[in-house]
């Protein structure tokens, strides 16, 4: 028997259906071939390597034989129109290539693999959240790209196509029946897009850290009362995030009790990442990790489902989703 059964027959829960052989694997693993298909020219930081570099350093840390890597399909246009209006996603389908590029904004293009690259992508944050609804794992990692989180209702920015985490999240709320979800964003750059699309909404909470001031120059402003946003100078280290993650972060999410929550999980905070000018190490992600599981032990079964961001250092970005995704396995 392999390793990974053994520990995951130790670890099955005490709900196990009779009858069944209990593996119930803690982590999933979400990583899209699709994905890389995506690409915006060889000068972009976005670049379909930085999944390369995450598989390496998940079978060089031997993490990759812990988790279990589940398949997935490409989110259905009903899972997109819960959170992106039928015009918007009209007008990005009709304008995909089918050679070159095409630009959605200054830093934001398609190419001919665009499209299916973001569907697979929402896809399997869709996916990663009914697996862990369902019991099927206790918690998921997508390594999925374009990223989400700077994707408003209605416009495409900042590397963002579709907003996977908010097509994930209105996924759990409008066809599962979970009524409170949070969002934890701690990408270096204000979340503004899962902000455009959950301010107000009372059944998300989004907490989130960034760096201030700093692209997209949002989150500043009276924010909605659910959002809690903490600004942060450049140069912020590991203490100074930790700090206002227990004082502003913790108690918020102890009084909102989500029963589930979803991570836009960037890392172009840590220090060796010259997208940001954040001072984060691998142990930050860590801690941050191993608090947003306590949360979800107390209030959601465990129930945690993150999605990739940012993260454009190719070594740093492999590292920091080592320690992260090990967090999730080891929770
Ligand atoms: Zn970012």
């Amino acid at each position: 028997m392999n390793q990974r059964l053994d520990l995951e027959d130790a670890r099955a829960p005490d709900s196990a259906r009779a009858g069944v052989r209990s593996v119930v694997p803690l982590t999933a693993f979400y990583a899209p071939q699709q994905c890389a298909l995506h690409e915006m020219g060889s000068w972009h930081p976005e670049c379909p390597q930085r999944l390369a570099a995450i598989e390496d350093q998940m079978i060089a840390s031997g993490l990759a034989s812990l988790v279990v890597t589940r398949e997935c399909s490409p989110a259905s246009r009903e899972d997109l129109e819960r959170v992106h209006p039928r015009a918007y996603l009209d007008r990005i389908f009709a304008m995909a290539p089918k050679a070159g590029y095409v630009a959605l904004d200054a830093d934001t293009l398609m190419g001919p693999g665009t499209l299916e690259a973001v569907r697979l992508a929402a896809g399997a944050a869709v996916a990663a959240t009914d697996a862990v609804i369902d019991g099927v794992v206790r918690n998921a990692f997508c390594a999925i790209r374009p990223p989400g989180h700077h994707a408003c209702v209605e416009r495409a920015m900042g590397f963002c196509v579709v907003n996977n985490v908010a097509v994930a999240a209105r996924h759990a709320l409008g066809a599962r029946g979970i009524e409170r979800v949070a969002i934890v964003d701690f990408d270096v750059h204000h979340g503004n897009g899962t902000e455009d699309i959950f301010a107000g909404d009372e059944r998300v909470l989004m907490v989130s850290i960034f760096q201030h001031p700093f692209y997209p120059y949002t989150g500043i402003d009276a924010p909605a009362r659910n959002m809690i946003n903490v600004p942060l100078p450049a140069y912020s280290d590991g203490a100074a995030v930790r700090s206002v993650v227990e004082q502003k972060w913790l108690p918020a999410l102890e009084a909102f009790r989500p029963q589930m929550i979803f991570i836009s999980a960037g890392f172009d905070a840590h220090r060796e990442d010259d997208l940001g000018q954040m001072r984060l190490v691998e142990e930050d992600y860590t801690w941050l990790t191993e608090r947003i599981l306590e949360i979800a032990e107390r209030h959601a079964a465990g129930r945690v489902v993150s999605c990739l961001e940012g993260g454009y250092n190719l070594s740093a970005l492999g590292r920091s989703v080592v320690a992260h995704v090990r967090a999730l396995a080891q929770a």
